[in-house]
This record gives structure tokens, sequence and C-alpha cells, in this order.
């Protein structure tokens, strides 16, 4: 590393750890906000900060109507853009220093709701820039910070300044993990729909279903409710004795005419099927064993079993598909509702960097209509792909190769999505290490002042190497 860009990163050093602490004041929780504060006031209040802070530096600064801070340095027909939110995820309980009292414990943590994800990576990007911009060193391209407001949530920062702005030539978003995520696959969530008679004549009628409670998670429990008579509960009894899984499902209520059955799965990210095990396919496997009111329903989700409740990889439904570097598609059926009349599955997919998401679709709606059902895309979004030997791929794991020696780890292909994939020719860049305790989303989220530092000067070293 340059040492002129050391020297100065370690003078920051007080002033940096003092505004992350300030930053992390800010309980930027995603609300319905108003124009000009379209998360909330609060959200507008930290982004005005960082901004402030930044123009003091002496940066160009744009709150671009509240959804987006921009803060740019350097000169160039090319830019390189830094990706980083300050919206945050609920705090939750179980802090042994105040989320959002921006507190540093006594052996040197800063800890807080942020702290890593995403505010700690925003200020060491913001002081990286800092000490390039100061260094007066050459530089061929431009800089572009971007600072996110909607990360946790819907990604509608960005998608408001891709209406607004173009994109930088490339760069990284420090979000997620080192030494670099170079793809992520595409993910797609959607719905199928029903809708059957409400009869409610017969031995056993289906009344409810109600599992899972987001797309985005392998269900852990999932329940039917019947209206049965004393036949319909035998029969129920008797197919349940028979059931290959039927230690995974136990009536829990069995009386006045009316039985509730449950089934127990185990959970796991929607990116990792493999890991957990679905209580709504169990549940729909079961009730494939029954004949039940309304019979219309009874037909077609005996069909959709058999197309989302036996595999994880879409063999049933017919888009399996394995690509050599981003692994196999995934689907999930994950939420489930049925209230007699109306029946929704929500489902999670997540597909190789090779399928084209509008042929997905098309395909998952076909399969849908096959059966009767109604396909509703809620959010797809394309997969993610900066090819391993490309130069921003090859500089950014150089540079982590350079600070850490770790020669070993190499860039990773993830069926998560992360925020880089909000931009074309983005990787996700840091800042967790391999093999570093996740604390991302939980209590006592915390970054050391010297991991701050640290994280600053790679950040620093990335952008100057890029835009040499
Ligand atoms: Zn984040």
């Amino acid at each position: 590393m340059e040492k002129v860009l050391e020297q100065l990163l370690e003078q920051y050093r007080e002033e940096m750890i003092e505004d992350l602490c300030a930053v992390l004041k800010f309980e930027t929780l995603t609300e319905e906000g108003t124009q000009g504060a379209p998360f909330g006031r609060t959200m507008n209040d930290c982004l005005n900060f960082v901004l402030k802070r930044a123009e003091e530096m002496g940066f160009a600064c744009e709150n671009l109507d509240g959804y987006v801070g921009i803060i740019d340095s350097g000169e160039g027909e090319e830019s390189v853009g830094v990706l980083t939110h300050i919206d945050v995820v609920p705090a939750g309980e179980g802090w042994i220093l105040p989320p959002y009292g921006g507190q540093i414990s006594e052996d040197g943590v800063i800890f807080g709701r942020g702290t890593v994800d995403d505010k700690g990576p925003m200020i060491a990007a913001l002081y990286a820039c800092r000490a390039i911009k100061e260094s007066g060193l050459p530089t061929k391209r431009s800089f572009r910070q971007i600072v996110g407001t909607d990360e946790e949530t819907a990604f509608r920062c960005m998608k408001y300044y891709l209406k607004h702005y173009p994109q930088p030539t490339m760069g990284f978003s420090p979000d997620a993990q080192f030494p670099l995520i170079y793809i992520e696959k595409g993910i797609g969530h959607w719905e199928a729909l029903g809708c059957f008679d409400a009869a409610k004549e017969g031995d056993i009628v289906l009344t409810a279903l109600d599992g899972g409670s987001v797309r985005n998670m392998v269900p852990d429990g999932a329940k039917a409710t019947f209206l049965v008579t004393e036949t319909g509960c035998d029969v129920i009894y008797e197919k349940l004795e028979k059931f290959t899984s039927k230690d995974k499902l136990i009536i829990e209520k069995c009386e006045d005419g009316q039985l509730i059955l449950a089934a127990k799965g185990e959970a796991a990210h929607a990116s990792t099927p493999e890991k957990g095990d679905n209580a709504v396919a169990t549940l729909l496997r079961f009730l494939q064993t029954l004949t039940y009111a309304p019979l219309d329903a009874c037909t077609t989700l005996n069909k959709l079993a058999e197309l989302v409740a036996y595999d994880f990889l879409g063999q049933g439904m017919g888009v399996a598909h394995k690509e050599q570097e981003s692994g196999e598609l995934t689907l999930v059926g994950s939420v489930i509702k049925f209230d007699g009349e109306n029946f929704s599955l929500g489902v999670d997919t997540r597909y190789p960097i090779d399928i084209p998401t509008e042929q997905l679709k098309a395909d998952l709606a076909a399969k849908m209509e096959s059966i009767g059902l109604t396909f509703s895309p809620f959010d797809f979004k394309d997969s993610l792909y900066v090819p391993r030997d490309s130069y921003l791929v090859q500089t950014l794991l150089e540079t982590y190769q350079d600070f850490t020696g770790d020669m070993k780890s190499q860039p990773l292909a993830i069926g998560g999505g992360t925020y880089a994939r909000a931009m074309k020719n983005f990787v996700a860049f840091g800042p967790g290490m391999p093999d570093e305790e996740e604390l991302i989303h939980k209590p006592n989220e915390q970054i050391s002042c010297d991991a701050l530092m640290r994280l600053a000067k790679i950040c620093c070293e990335a952008l100057f190497r890029l835009a040499r």
C-alpha cells in the first residue's frame, strides 16, 4: 500500500471512529416516509449527517430526494463506485451495550446495529476515498460513493438511483464477505394461486392450511385444519399410521368435529434448502393420501404436491438445471395459505446464471396453468456474474491477498443476494473475513477499532488500484 495512503488513514483514526459512533446513534429502521424523506425522518437525518461530514472533507455531495447519498471525488470519464447502506434491521434483544448507543467497550470494540452491516463499511469507504483525495496521487478514474437507504427491505433506493444516474463503470459493495462474491444466483419469488368451491360436505373437509412465514426460508412448521365426521377422523388416523414420514406429523387437536394436523420440519435459508426440512412439503405429501372436500382443491393440491413436495431442485417442476460455476437451481414452497376457498403457495426459486429470468417465468407459469393454478410473480432479481478473470475480480482478489496473506480462500458463488447485484459490474467485497463469526442481524453486532481501520485500508487500496 502507498505509504501516504496508509499514513493518512492512521491520522484519521480517531475521527473515523467518532463518525461511526455518531452514525450508529441514528435508529435507521425503514419507515413509511414523506416526500424528500421516503423512509422516514431518522433515515434522512442520518443521510444528511453523512453528507455534511463528506462535504466538510471536500467531497461533492448530493442527497438524491432522500433515497440515496452521492459522494463524488476525482476526475475521469470512467468511475469506480463503492456501494454501502445506512438502513438497518431491528436490534432485537440480548445486547450487552445499547444497539443505538454508539459505544465502545473497554477493549476497543464498537458495538451497535449497523457496525458491520453496513454503517461501518460506509464510514470506512468514506475515509478510504478521503485518503486518496488528500494524497494527491494521480488516478485515471473518478470515485463515486453511493449511500443507500433501503437495502434491507426492497432496494427502492437503488431503483431510484438508476432512474436518475448512470451506474459507475465498475465497483464493489462491502456488505457481505471477503474475499469476494462474483456469482449470485437469480432469485425469484412467486406465488401459485387458486380459488376453489367452498363445498363443505363430506367425511373430511379441509378448511384451512397455514405454514411458513417468509418466502426465503424453508418452513419449520405447517398446519392443516379439517372438519371431520367420526369416519373421517378414523381415516386420517389410519393414513397417518401408514405415512412414511409419520414422525414429522402430529394431531394437535381432535374434538368437536375439528381436527388439526401439524407438520414439523427444520428451518433453513431458502438458498440452502439441503440444510432444512420442509414442513409444508411434508404436509402436502400427506394430503395426497386423503380424499377430502373441496374436491377440486383435493385434485389440484395432489398435483401440486407432485411438482413441489418431493425435491428442492425443481425436478418435479421440470425446471431442474445445474451450471458449473453457479450450481443448481433450487425451488422451495415456503408459505402455504388456504381459507377453505382461496389458496396460495409462496415459492422461492434460485436459478443459475445461464437461465434467463423471462424463460424461467414462462416455464413456471405454464406448469402452474397445467394444474389449474395461477402463476403470480412477486419479485425476480437477475443473477449477478462478473467473470473470475475480469480486471475487477482479479484486482480485488489480489488486494485481499496482499492484506491478509490468505491465498487459499477463493472467490465465492452463492445462492443468496447481496447489495452488489443492484449494479452491473459490481461484486460484494468484504467486510466479513472467512471463518469469522457472523454477527450480522444478530445481537451484539460489533467491529473492533482495529478491524475498522483494516477495512478502511483494504477499501482504500482496492479503490486506488481499480482507479489507477
Ligand atoms: Zn447490508
